[in-house]
């Protein structure tokens, strides 16, 4: 569960990018964040894995009180989060299999269970096949996918997910989509930001839309309600 009461962030230049934002996010939801570009759509998210911490008010994930972390609990709460960006950043002299393993070695997980575990949501991912590649030679979805693998290899409780269809075209999205859902469907929250008008309106989850820092709109199952 995420819980954010009264929010504010501010950044050092004195941007004021969430003004007062709170919300709860349960254990088994898939929210789409939608809002125009700056509207602090990033923001939101960073607080939830803990790249950025508040200015003011309460944030927790998973139990755990994020904004007063003493630093040496920050990667226990991090493993507990995966994280999906627009441009997959994966790491690229690494192969497939090494990228999504590479994210249970810095947790010093043992190393069989390294490879059965890598393997195992390879497979799930649809690219036990590919697992020798390297990110250069795979196309953007496939990409994608492996960075999904590498978010939920360590099986977090929540994904937190920055326009991860924003580079795909709309098949591959659907594709990546379905993934996600999938992952839900076994239990992990799921927070997406999206500009992607088709995937909220065909998908009719709960959608926080976000203006300028404060949450104008929170709906069941809302649409996505912005010109792009
Ligand atoms: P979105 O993801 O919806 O585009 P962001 O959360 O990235 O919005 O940004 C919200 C506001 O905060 C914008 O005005 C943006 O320019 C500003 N902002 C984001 N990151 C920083 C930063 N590190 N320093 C200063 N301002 C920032
Ligand atoms: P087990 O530990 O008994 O294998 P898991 O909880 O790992 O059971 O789940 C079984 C399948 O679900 C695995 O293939 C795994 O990839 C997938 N899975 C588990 N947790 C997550 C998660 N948080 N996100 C995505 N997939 C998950």
């Amino acid at each position: 569960m995420i819980e954010m009461h009264d929010i504010w962030k501010t950044y050092s230049d004195g941007t004021h990018a969430l003004r007062g934002v709170s919300v709860q996010i349960d254990s088994d939801e898939f929210v789409y964040l939608v809002g125009p570009s700056g509207a602090g759509k990033s923001t939101f998210m960073k607080l939830i894995y803990r790249e950025e911490v508040p200015t003011k008010g309460q944030i927790s994930v998973s139990g755990f009180n994020i904004g007063k972390l003493k630093s040496r609990k920050i990667p226990y709460v991090r493993r507990n989060i995966g994280v999906i960006f627009q441009d997959f950043r994966l790491l690229p002299q690494l192969s497939v299999f090494d990228n999504v393993a590479f994210a249970m070695e810095v947790i010093e997980a043992p190393r069989r269970a390294i490879r059965k575990r890598t393997l195992e949501v390879l497979e799930l991912v649809g690219l036990h096949h590919k697992q020798a590649s390297l990110p250069s030679q795979l196309s953007g979805g496939e990409q994608q996918r492996v960075s999904i693998a590498r978010a939920i290899v360590n099986n977090p409780t929540v994904i937190v997910a920055d326009e991860p269809t924003g580079n795909l075209d709309p098949d591959t999205s659907m594709g990546i989509m379905h993934l996600l859902e999938e992952i839900n469907y076994r239990g992990a929250t799921i927070v997406m930001a999206t500009h992607n008008k088709e995937i909220v309106n065909n998908m009719r989850k709960r959608v926080i839309a976000i203006e300028n820092g404060v949450i104008v709109r929170d709906e069941a199952r809302g649409e996505y309600g912005y010109e792009i």
